[in-house]
Formats: C-alpha cells, structure tokens, sequence
C-alpha cells in the first residue's frame, strides 16, 4: 500500500456509494455460496478412484483417471477464484475495496459489477 497518491495523471473519482458496495457485496457473498457448493461436488470428484471390479465395469480405467484430472484442474481454478473472492471481501471489510492494488486508483464501478472480486483496474489487469 502506497503512503502518498501518485501525482503524475491522476484522476479522483467519485468513491462507491454505500448502496452500490452493499450491492458488490451481495453479489460476491453469492458467488461464495455458490462456489463452495460446486467445491464440495469437485472434491467428490477428487477422490481416489476405486477399483474394484464393478468401478471398471462401468467406466474403464482411463476414462476414470481422465475425469479426475480433469476434476482436479477444475478444483485449482476453484481453489484460485476462492483466494480472490475471500481477498475482495477482506478488503470491503478493511475498507481498501475498489482501490487497484497495482496503482492505487479506483476501480470504475462497471468493472467492479462485471468482476466484483477485481483487485486491479482495467489498466493494470489481473
Ligand atoms: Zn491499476
């Protein structure tokens, strides 16, 4: 976190009103809810792979491995979007949300509604 804003271009923006991080927050909480409901259906797919004569029966030894290294991509990618969605709300509560962590400019609104877990603006990236 920078102590002093940069001078150089910079342009102030109106801050988040309360009703529109209210709305940001309740659209992060419902990812959340979401997302952990699918995680907890991934790491069913994660488990070790039985192989007992009736698992290969139906489903052949490569094809269980296949979908399970699949599951397990998914679950990283899950695992990822988690940190940023817990990182955007820890960062509503610490009262630093809509701040780009790369530059220290704020974060336009339409961007924040499109990916509310951003914790860069459009310039910096993600
Ligand atoms: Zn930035």
């Amino acid at each position: 976190m920078r102590s002093t804003r940069p001078t150089r271009s910079f342009r102030a923006r109106v801050s988040l009103a309360d009703g529109q991080l209210a709305e940001l927050r309740e659209e992060l909480e419902r990812q959340l809810a979401r997302l952990e409901r699918s995680m907890a259906i991934t790491d069913e797919a994660t488990k070790p792979v039985e192989l007992d004569q009736a698992a290969v029966g139906r489903l052949s030894r490569m094809d269980s491995l296949q979908s399970q290294g699949m599951a397990k991509g998914l679950k990283e990618r899950e695992a990822v979007r988690l940190a940023s969605i817990v990182g955007a709300l820890r960062r509503m509560d610490e009262g630093r949300y809509g701040i780009c962590t790369s530059c220290g400019k704020e974060i336009a609104f339409g961007r924040l509604l499109v990916f509310p877990e951003s914790a860069t603006c459009a310039a910096c990236g993600d």
